[in-house]
């Protein structure tokens, strides 16, 4: 028998509806391909929905998922040995050691030969740099060094493809260099999903990416090359703080921020729209402002 490979994960018209009403997922359909894919959308884009139904732990109203010849919502207990979930928030039990609470869901995981379930424990606990405090309580961990343990755990049983929501909110800037290397370390060897509100976590790691927004995709492709569609047609342009509503009425202003004290805008436009701007590269921030307001094509 032909096996198919593993090399995308094909989602098909993807609709949820939660009970109060609320349509999480309206129609979506994307492929996921091999390496580091990052999803990004603000909070409420229907991302956790996604991930929770890629990790077969929700249901869905209509759709289809396809992974290799895994078909994901319907074989579930195949989809669950291959995939590691690190959700927004995971709950410990307060007291337990890393290297018991790994143990115990390395046993959960269904790895029952002792000998490989203690080498798998201290693998991880090595990659995830968390082997010196091994005997510390997880619940008195660092935000940082609990999200690491999150990996840790979600690396248990070497799963093909990792899901990982929101990782980094609540990270200081230090402790998100060092989970984000993490990250792009294990990427080397499994498929891994970002979900993420973070621009920067995307552009730093993800060679392709898909931007949801009010249950939908609004654009997917490799981030350069969708810079290449907005080549050109980027304007920075320096204003004073009570201008900007002015500066909205006369350009299509993508994004406003401070820099060193001065607030800057960014315009989205095909001509130079005057001589106070000067051309930018686009970067996936502006890409990201731009399919919000629906100025470049899906599927790029
Ligand atoms: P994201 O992860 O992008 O923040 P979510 O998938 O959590 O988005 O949420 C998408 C939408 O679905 C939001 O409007 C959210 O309020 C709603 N939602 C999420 N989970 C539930 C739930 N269990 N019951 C009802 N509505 C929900």
């Amino acid at each position: 028998m032909l096996i198919k490979l593993m090399t995308k994960i094909e989602i098909r018209n993807l609709s949820k509806t939660y009970p109060n009403g609320t349509k999480a997922l309206k129609n979506i359909s994307l492929d996921i391909p091999m390496g580091m894919f990052g999803l990004l959308g603000s909070n409420g884009a229907g991302k956790s929905s996604l991930m929770r139904t890629l990790a077969t732990l929700q249901e869905v109203d209509s759709g289809t998922i396809t992974f290799g010849d895994i078909n994901v919502l319907k074989d579930k207990t195949r989809m669950r040995q291959i995939v590691g979930y690190l959700p927004q928030e995971f709950g410990v039990y307060p007291g337990v050691s890393a290297e018991r609470l790994l143990t115990h869901l390395a046993t959960l995981k269904g790895i029952r030969n002792t000998k490989q379930r203690q080498e798998q424990v201290k693998y991880l606990l090595h990659q995830t740099n968390l082997y010196n405090v091994r005997h510390k309580a997880v619940s008195g961990y660092s935000g940082g060094m609990r999200q690491r343990f999150g990996i840790a755990q979600a690396l248990l049983g070497n799963p093909k493809l990792i899901i990982v929501d929101e990782p980094t909110a609540g990270l200081d800037p230090g402790e998100r260099v060092r989970f984000l290397n993490l990250l792009s370390q294990v990427g080397e060897t499994a498929a891994v999903i970002l979900s993420t509100h973070i621009v920067e976590d995307v552009a730093e790691l993800c060679p392709h990416v898909a931007i949801v927004s009010e249950g939908r995709v609004l654009i997917t492709g490799s981030p350069v090359e969708l810079m290449l569609q907005l080549k050109g047609k980027i304007w920075r342009r320096e204003i004073s703080r009570n201008d900007l509503s002015i500066a909205q009425r006369r350009f299509k202003v993508i994004k406003s921020k401070f820099y060193l004290g001065r607030l800057v805008i960014h315009i989205f436009s095909s001509n130079c729209p005057d001589n106070a701007c000067e051309s930018v590269e686009p970067d996936l921030e502006d890409i990201y402002f731009c399919a919000l307001e629906g100025l470049v094509q899906v599927g790029a």
